[in-house]
């Protein structure tokens, strides 16, 4: 019998979110155990419902919404996007430069494919969300990864991502809010960052798909703000997270500052995008109705709100765990609290996350997951309800408490 193997491209490719330890739990529940679920920024599950207006509009829309479309995508909602960016003071932004996809994944894999050849290295955080390290290994380029420092809130470590800058470097990945550490980077790292891209002709890659959940006093900065006309920028959003239509798959790219010179550039990325004929379109119509309608997000983190309460709570019931600590993440959907090495001298972080699953069937993501190199740091998500994020941190207690690597 022929043997079949998977592609050399995909050697060193990863994407743990979704690996062993997910398929262990689905085992575990198929035998009938609960699980909760602490792992997937997927807010539908836990209770949290798109705005109305998003699914009458798609509704409204599906029986036009047959055939593909241009493939960059529908002329109004690209227009919303364009009217978005100019509502927080980004003005080169043209519809053209405007892609819909199936989601920000699609994008993220479509521009690096575009643009890296063999060798081409792509600055990423570390930790990040890992997409991005996987899609530039696909590619064919190397991901080098900057520290973000966790004892100055998890902004990047510019010093540090400056000393990585080499004539190979194409770009900088900006995950903010980020993933999963949650901070919001104020404007002079941004800044900080955008002149290091200026001064060494490199693209900022910005992924803002949280811009919208900001906690407490979080301001957030578009990069595409401070990049001007002289820095080619890439930003990055959609509605899967503020919007809570993940399923659906809507999101978007735009391209500003020196398009004329990534001309060659963007005809790749239009090669790319015409070659996956177009976004879902029945999802493309949620888009204006998403930018121009109520933001109902609003209500969910503000003071009271649910997703801000969530966020206290297993922010401070960590932190009472011995040898846990955790920053508050200023945005986004998750915490990535650190476990002290001396009080939990963990090895092998998978198997510290499949023991917690087995004991406690709480399944949360490993912090290597995300390109974090000690295994000392896990994600979890905020998005259970304040009753299940108690029972949570009552359960991984218990389990610290006697836990022996
Ligand atoms: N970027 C970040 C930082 C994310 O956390 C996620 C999803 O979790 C994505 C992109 C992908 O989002 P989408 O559903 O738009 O593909």
């Amino acid at each position: 019998m022929a043997e079949f193997k998977q592609s050399h491209k995909l050697h060193n490719v990863l994407y743990d979110i979704r690996g062993p330890l997910l398929d262990h739990a689905q085992r575990m529940e198929a035998a009938g155990h609960r699980i909760l679920k602490l792992n997937i920024g997927n807010p539908a599950p836990f209770g949290f419902e798109a705005p109305e207006a998003i699914l009458v509009d798609m509704m409204r829309h599906l029986p036009k919404a047959q055939g593909y479309s241009d493939s960059r995508g529908i002329f109004s909602a690209r227009t919303a996007v364009v009217q978005y960016y100019q509502g927080r003071g980004i003005n080169n932004i043209d519809v053209d430069d405007v892609y819909l996809g199936n989601g920000v994944s699609e994008l993220i894999t479509l521009s690096l494919q575009a643009l890296l050849n063999n060798g081409d290295e792509i600055l990423v955080p570390a930790p990040d969300y890992p997409l991005w390290t996987a899609s530039v290994s696909l590619a064919g380029g190397t991901a080098v990864h900057y520290l973000c420092d966790e004892s100055e809130h998890w902004w990047p470590d510019v010093e540090d991502l400056a000393s990585k800058i080499t004539d190979r470097t194409k770009g900088i990945v900006l995950i903010n809010p980020n993933n999963p550490t949650g901070a919001v980077y104020p404007e002079h790292v941004v800044k900080a960052i955008v002149d290091l891209a200026r001064k060494h002709g490199l693209i900022i890659f910005s992924d803002e798909i949280y811009e919208k959940i900001l906690y407490d006093d979080a301001v957030h900065v578009n990069s595409a703000s401070l990049t001007g006309d002289d820095v080619l920028c890439l930003t990055f959003s959609g509605l899967s997270k503020a919007y809570r239509i993940a399923g659906y798959r809507s999101g978007w790219m735009a391209i500003s500052g020196p398009k004329r010179d990534a001309a060659d550039y963007i005809e790749g990325i239009n090669l790319l995008a015409n070659m996956r004929l177009c976004a879902n379109v029945p999802a493309q119509h949620a888009i204006q109705t998403a930018l121009g309608g109520y933001q109902s997000i609003n209500d969910l983190i503000l003071p009271g709100g649910r997703l801000r309460a969530q966020r206290d709570k297993a922010h401070q019931m960590l932190n009472d765990i011995p040898g846990v600590s955790c920053e508050l993440a200023q945005g986004a959907l998750y915490l990535f609290p650190r476990l002290d090495p001396e009080v939990y001298p963990i090895k092998d972080d998978e198997q510290f996350a499949l023991d917690l699953l087995k004991q406690q069937k709480i399944l949360i993501s490993v912090g290597t997951a995300f390109n974090w190199v000690r295994p000392d740091h896990f994600r979890m998500v905020t998005l259970p309800n304040v009753e299940d994020i108690e029972d949570a941190m009552t359960r991984l207690a218990e389990f610290l408490g006697s836990y022996k690597p």
